[in-house]
């Protein structure tokens, strides 16, 4: 975060910053971390800022908000070269790259209405990571594989 535009946008005290997020699919990452006008959360965002990597990216601040395990895995299947810092005191206590694990649970809707995770509360989803490049997963519980844009297409 050094000679790009991220500084663009105002530091914050604690938090977290998705960087590297690409362009365009800012607001999808907030509505996967339900991150909105009720939510009560400071967010400052950036689109299509002038990345060095590859032309264009967004960013995201969100302040007093911390993110778990599961949703960081869903994030890399928007963004899989995100990187998220933590936030303490204005200074980044802890930097990660993202990256699309194998296996990913919760957050994900199985898209087939049968499936026993979407029918038997609280049974938590859990899909199986086939391929990356391009995103293929299939469901732990029916065993029908989906492409990431049937499985992001709701989020
Ligand atoms: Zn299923």
């Amino acid at each position: 975060m050094t000679e790009d535009q991220t500084l663009k946008i105002s530091k914050i005290k604690e938090g977290i910053v998705i960087d590297h997020i690409p362009a365009g699919k800012a607001i999808k990452v907030l509505s996967l971390l339900n991150v909105g006008e009720h939510s009560g959360h400071t967010v400052s965002l950036a689109m299509r800022v002038k990345s060095k990597k590859r032309g264009f990216k967004d960013v995201v601040k969100i302040e007093n908000r911390n993110v778990a395990e599961s949703e960081l895995s869903v994030i890399s299947l928007i963004a899989p070269e995100a990187t998220v810092s933590y936030i303490e005191n204005y200074n980044i206590k802890e930097k990660r790259m993202l990256s699309i694990p194998d296996q990913i649970t919760g957050i994900l809707k199985c898209p087939n209405q049968n499936c026993i995770s979407n029918t038997k509360e609280p049974v938590q989803s859990s899909f199986r990571v086939l391929s990356r490049e391009p995103l293929l997963a299939r469901c732990e519980y029916c065993e029908r594989e989906f492409r990431g844009n049937e499985l992001l297409g709701k989020l």
